[in-house]
């Protein structure tokens, strides 16, 4: 058998390429007569460093999507396809780097030093090779820690009307990674530069680039582009999960990601449909979540975890994309204008946001001490709201309304100031055992503002303890006791 064809071809790698001739340009979707054998995804060379992808068929003519600028691209130029799906660099070698949606730097650092190259429109993990997401993954923000927490290998959606602080809850995502071994991604897509330019100045000054890559495709950018930057992300994220890492990708937004498909479907005349989006729109956004997960042993055990933003309209959660993407989707994280007004930080409306993978993914103390929140908070609202319509109040009713006033004013916090595990730990176990209720409202301030820092020097061991208890035991009850009885002995 040594002999058969097949192994004397082995050792050559056999190119096939066809020529076209571009017929027609219209923004930028390109026409091209001549390309028989194309493949939808497959990647064409217009000359002089122009490419793009084959986007569909009609009968004769084959339409191409421009990834860059249309400037050296004339009718009746030729066009070469080799039959080789659009690939982009991947590799470690982007973390600390900027990209943009075809993995060119865009930082002045010179070139990536990697020779890995991956397809853009790769499959999803199979089911096969897939674990139980049960891993958590700490986001900083309390509210989302102890009420809708975040899995490894989950898909989180960050909702909410413009400037509500979408945006904000990422960030302290990802600068809660800092140390954790978790490689972190903030994917752009159609935002403007000047908001780029506000999270890369976080990032560089928080030091989250030590561990995190930025792949941007911004407003000025392409159509195209802004419609291909998420998968280059999650390209560039498969390949670190499938060797054995954990990554978090942040979707900045997939509204925008909706509106340039969208765009590039009417220049290629498909016919509109719901809010003229595409009638194909909720597949490829699937496509691209169903990216996200968590991988078995014998795969690595990597992660990829997805949290993506998403605008909404005047609150309206049923909008299509909206609605279709909370469908995708394991959990999700809405914010409030109204809350933002009444100067809520961050606006979470506790009511409804939800997480399918839920309690299952807290470490166990986290879920044992915050597992009367949801409770105490409806309490609280149902109470507060009767309490307009009629005067007076009952006892237990005011002890509702002041445990809800504190349990909404220990979840406040800034920005770009992650709590961490032992923070979250303390306040909640404050809140329980009911310490706060009998204190004025400067004590709360005081209290929520210097927690976190007063427990790092007095008991720096407690978050990593706490992190891996099995529960509430005596011993860890008479720790959280001791910084709590320390921290008040100190008065402001
Ligand atoms: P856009 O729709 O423009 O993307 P967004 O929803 O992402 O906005 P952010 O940019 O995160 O919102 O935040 C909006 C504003 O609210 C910013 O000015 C930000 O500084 C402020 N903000 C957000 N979260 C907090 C917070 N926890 N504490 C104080 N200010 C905050
Ligand atoms: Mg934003």
């Amino acid at each position: 058998m040594s002999n058969s064809p097949r192994m004397v071809l082995a050792p050559f790698k056999i190119k096939f390429s066809e020529t076209g001739v571009i017929k027609d340009i219209k923004k930028m979707i390109v026409r091209i007569t001549g390309l028989p054998s194309c493949l939808n995804g497959q990647i064409v060379d217009f000359g002089e460093g122009n490419k793009g992808i084959i986007m569909g068929y009609d009968q004769e003519d084959v339409l191409a999507l421009l990834l860059g600028d249309d400037a050296g691209v004339r009718l009746g130029q030729t066009v070469t396809a080799t039959s080789e799906p659009f690939s982009i660099p991947v590799g470690e070698a982007l973390i600390g780097r900027m990209v943009d949606a075809l993995g060119n730097p865009f930082d002045n650092q010179g070139e990536v030093r990697t020779d890995t190259i991956r397809p853009v429109f790769s499959p999803s993990p199979l089911i096969v090779e897939r674990a139980p997401v049960e891993h958590f993954l700490v986001t900083g923000t309390k509210i989302v820690d102890a009420m809708v927490p975040v899995a490894k290998g989950q898909r989180q959606l960050i909702m909410g009307d413009r400037m509500t602080g979408k945006t904000s809850i990422a960030l302290d995502a990802i600068l809660s990674q800092a140390g954790r071994d978790v490689i972190c991604i903030y994917c752009c897509i159609g935002k403007a530069l000047v908001a780029l330019e506000k999270v890369l100045s976080v990032m560089s000054e928080k030091g989250a680039f030590s561990y995190s890559i930025i792949v941007a495709a911004t407003d000025s950018s392409t159509a195209g582009e802004q419609y291909i930057v998420p998968f280059s992300a999650a390209t560039i994220g498969d390949y670190l999960m499938r060797r054995g890492k954990h990554v978090v990708i942040v979707f900045d937004d997939l509204t925008k990601h909706a509106w340039a498909y969208r765009q590039i479907s009417l220049l290629l005349e498909r016919s509109p449909g719901r809010e003229a989006y595409p009638g194909d729109i909720f597949y490829i956004q699937t496509q691209l979540m169903e990216r996200a997960g968590q991988l078995n042993k014998e795969q690595g055990g990597g992660s990829m975890t997805f949290l993506g933003i998403a605008d909404t309209l005047q609150g309206d959660l049923t909008g299509y994309i909206p609605s279709n993407l909370i469908s995708i989707c394991d959990g999700l994280v809405n914010l409030s204008t109204a809350m933002f007004s009444e100067g809520m930080r961050p606006a979470v409306d506790y009511n409804m946001s939800l997480s399918v993978v839920g309690g299952r993914a807290q470490p166990p103390l986290l879920r044992e001490l915050s597992s009367n929140l949801r409770r105490n908070y409806l309490e609280y609202t149902e109470v507060a709201r009767l309490s307009k319509l009629q005067s007076g109040m009952s006892k237990e009713a005011e002890a509702v309304m002041k445990r809800g006033q504190v349990l909404v004013a220990m979840m406040q916090q800034s920005q770009q100031k992650p709590a961490g595990l032992a923070e979250e730990l303390l306040i909640l176990y404050a809140l329980r055992s009911g310490t706060l209720q009998d204190l004025d409202s400067t004590e709360w301030t005081r209290f929520r503002g210097e927690i976190g820092a007063f427990a790092h020097t007095k008991d720096p061991e407690l978050g990593g303890v706490a992190e891996a208890a099995t529960g509430l035991t005596p011993e860890l009850e008479s720790r959280l006791n001791a910084i709590l009885v320390a921290f008040f002995r100190t008065g402001g």
